[in-house]
C-alpha cells in the first residue's frame, strides 16, 4: 500500500480514510484526529483559516511519512491536512497508521502528528466571537516529542498553567520580511521547510545562527563539540558570560530557540570528519562552514561536490575575511579549483594565535547567512562564481572570478578524490606527556621560535633555527639523529615537520603544545 500525504479543501470523510487503510496482514490500526476547538488562550473562537503553501507542504508531508515508515517499519500510513476555512468541531488533521503491532502504530502516528505541526508551511488564522481575527501559530510553542531530545528543556507550553511567556503569532514574527515581494508568504514557506547545518558555533557560526533563526529557517543544525571559554565571548555573540564552561552546542540551541520558538534546532555534538559528514549532508540542504582550520574546510568543500549540496565558506585572518559559496551545479567550481590542496597546518595562524576583532567574523558570519537565505529563496547574486575578499579596516572589497578547473582533483573531469579524505595517518606529532627524559634525550631538539621568544620557557639544550628563516631544503641540521621540532604552541613546528617529511625526512616530529610543555623535564634534569 502506498503512503499518501494530502491537503484537502473539503471536509474529511474519516470512515473512508480509515477504510482505505484496510490491511489483512496488519495487527494494529491507529488514527489521530485534530479538531478545531471553540476557544484558544481564553478567547472564544468561531472559525479558523488554514493558509497552506501546497507544493512545499506536500513535499514536506511526503518526506515525514517516509521518515515514519523508515523509523518504525509500519505497513502503511496516510495523512491529510485541511486548508481554507474550518468551523468548530471540524477535523483539521487526520493521520492513520497500520502495522504488525500496536507499538509501532502508536509511535509512528505520534511522530507524524508532531512533525506535521512543526515542519509544514501552514499558517493558522483564528476568527474570534468579538469579530476580530489573528494569525496564531502558537502550536509551535509546545514541547518537543520523544525523538527531539535536543536538550531544550524549557517549555512554552501553550496549555501550561502560570505560563508567563507571551503568546506570539508566527506570521507577526516574519511580517516585515513577508512584506518584501522577493519573500512573501511563499518565500516564508520555503524558509520554514529549509534545513541548514552550521559547522562550528564560534565567531562565524554565532551571527550566522542568529540571523538564520530570526529569518525563520525551519531546521537549524549545529555541529560543535567544544565548550565555551571566556576568550570566546568577544566574538561568539550567541553566548553569555554565564555559559562559560558549558558545551557550546547546547547553549547555542537554547539561545536560538529563545529567539525563535517556531524553529527546530538540532545539536550534533561531534567533529566534522569523514565518519560524521556523509550522514549530516543527507540531513540538511545547505551547509555553512564556520570552522577555522584548513583540514575541515577542504573536507567540507569536498563534501559539497561529493554529496551535491551547497556549502558557504568564510575565513578570517586578522582584519580580512574571505567568502565563497560552492554550488556543485555552478560553473564556478569548488575550493580545490582555486587551490588544489590546503597549505601546511600552522603556516597561517588561527584567531587564537594572531588575534581578531569580533566584528570581522561578525560581518562574515552574517554574509554566510545572507548567502544561505538567497539560495533558499532563489534570489539572484549568490557568490558561486567568485571569491569575495574584504578588509574590515579599509572596507575595500575584491571579487576574484572562479571557474571550474577541468583538472580539479574533486570536481574535474577525472577526479582522484572520490570519497572524503581521512586525516593524515603518518604520526609526526609527539605529546610531552608521552615522552620520558630518556626518550627526549634521543632527539635533536630544534627550537623554531624567533630570538625574542626564547626567554619564555627557555630550552637550553635546543639548537636554535628561527622559523622566519626556515628552509626545508636546507634546514641547518641533518638526519643523523631523530629531530623534535619545538615552537611556542606547536603550529610552526607542525608546518616545518610536514615540509621536512615532504622532502623525504622520516624521523622528524613536532611537539604538540610547544616549548611550555617541556618545562617539567628541565626542572627534573636540574634537580
Ligand atoms: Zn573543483
Amino acid at each position: 500500500m502506498e503512503d499518501r500525504f494530502e491537503i484537502s479543501a473539503e471536509a474529511l470523510d474519516i470512515p473512508a480514510l480509515a477504510a482505505s487503510l484496510t490491511d489483512r496482514t496488519a495487527g494494529a490500526f491507529t488514527s489521530f484526529e485534530g479538531w478545531v476547538r471553540d476557544h484558544n488562550d481564553g478567547r472564544q473562537v468561531d472559525a479558523l483559516d488554514y493558509e497552506v503553501f501546497a507544493p512545499l507542504a506536500l513535499a514536506e508531508g511526503a518526506a515525514i511519512l517516509e521518515e515514519a515508515r523508515r523509523k518504525y517499519g509500519i505497513n502503511a500510513i496516510r495523512a491529510v491536512h485541511r486548508q481554507g476555512e474550518l468551523r468548530i468541531g471540524d477535523c483539521a488533521v487526520w493521520v492513520g497508521v497500520v502495522s504488525a503491532h500496536r507499538d509501532e502504530a502508536f509511535r509512528a502516528c505520534r511522530y507524524v502528528v508532531d512533525e506535521v505541526k512543526h515542519r509544514l508551511p501552514i499558517w493558522k488564522k483564528e476568527h474570534y466571537r468579538d469579530g476580530s481575527a489573528e494569525w496564531v501559530n502558537c502550536q509551535h510553542l509546545g514541547t518537543g516529542h520523544e525523538d527531539h531530545a535536543h536538550g531544550d528543556g524549557h517549555s512554552h507550553g501553550h496549555g501550561a498553567l502560570h505560563d508567563p511567556a507571551p503568546v506570539i503569532a508566527e506570521a507577526d514574527f516574519y511580517a516585515r520580511q513577508i512584506r518584501l515581494p522577493e519573500v512573501g508568504i511563499e518565500g516564508q514557506a520555503k524558509l520554514k521547510v529549509a534545513r541548514v547545518l552550521i559547522v562550528g558555533a564560534g565567531g562565524l557560526g554565532s551571527p550566522a545562527g542568529l540571523m538564520l533563526a530570526a529569518a525563520g529557517v525551519g531546521t537549524i543544525g549545529i555541529l560543535e563539540f567544544d565548550t565555551l571559554e571566556a576568550s570566546n565571548l568577544h566574538r561568539q555573540v550567541l553566548y553569555t558570560a554565564a555559559d562559560v564552561g558549558q558545551p557550546k552546542g547546547e547553549a547555542a540551541a537554547h539561545r536560538l530557540k529563545a529567539l525563535n520558538p517556531f524553529i527546530e534546532v538540532r545539536v550534533h555534538q561531534s567533529k566534522a570528519d569523514a565518519d560524521t559528514l556523509p550522514d549530516l549532508f543527507g540531513q540538511y540542504d545547505i551547509v555553512l562552514d564556520c570552522t577555522d582550520n584548513f583540514a575541515t574546510k577542504y573536507l567540507l568543500a569536498d563534501a559539497a561536490v561529493l554529496y551535491g549540496k551547497p556549502v558557504v565558506q568564510a575565513s578570517i585572518h586578522r582584519f580580512e575575511g574571505q567568502l565563497l559559496t560552492i554550488d556543485p551545479k555552478s560553473p564556478g567550481g569548488c575550493l580545490r579549483c582555486l587551490w588544489p590542496a590546503p597549505p601546511p597546518e600552522g603556516l597561517i595562524g588561527n584567531c587564537a594565535e594572531v588575534g581578531v576583532l569580533g566584528v570581522t567574523p561578525g560581518l562574515f558570519g552574517t554574509l554566510q547567512a545572507s548567502e544561505a537565505l538567497k539560495i533558499i529563496l532563489g534570489l539572484p547574486g549568490v557568490l558561486d562564481r567568485h571569491l569575495l575578499i574584504m578588509d574590515a579596516l579599509t572596507l575595500e572589497t575584491r571579487r576574484i572570478a572562479r571557474r571550474k578547473d577541468a583538472d580539479c582533483p574533486v570536481c574535474g573531469a577525472h577526479p582522484t578524490i572520490r570519497e572524503l579524505q581521512r586525516r593524515e595517518t603518518v604520526v609526526y606529532e609527539l605529546d610531552a606527556g608521552d615522552l620520558t627524559l630518556e626518550a627526549l634525550a634521543r632527539f635533536r631538539l630544534v627550537d623554531l621560535r624567533e630570538a625574542h621568544e626564547l626567554s619564555q620557557h627557555p630550552l637550553p639544550q635546543a639548537q636554535h633555527a628561527p622559523f622566519s628563516r626556515f628552509d626545508a631544503a636546507d634546514p641547518g641540521f641533518d638526519k643523523s639523529r631523530p629531530v623534535l621540532l619545538v615552537c611556542a604552541s606547536g603550529g610552526r613546528s607542525n608546518a616545518a615537520a610536514q615540509q621536512l617529511r615532504a622532502q623525504g625526512w622520516q624521523d622528524v616530529f613536532s611537539l604538540v603544545g610547544g616549548a611550555k610543555t617541556l618545562g617539567h623535564f628541565f626542572h627534573q634534569a636540574a634537580e
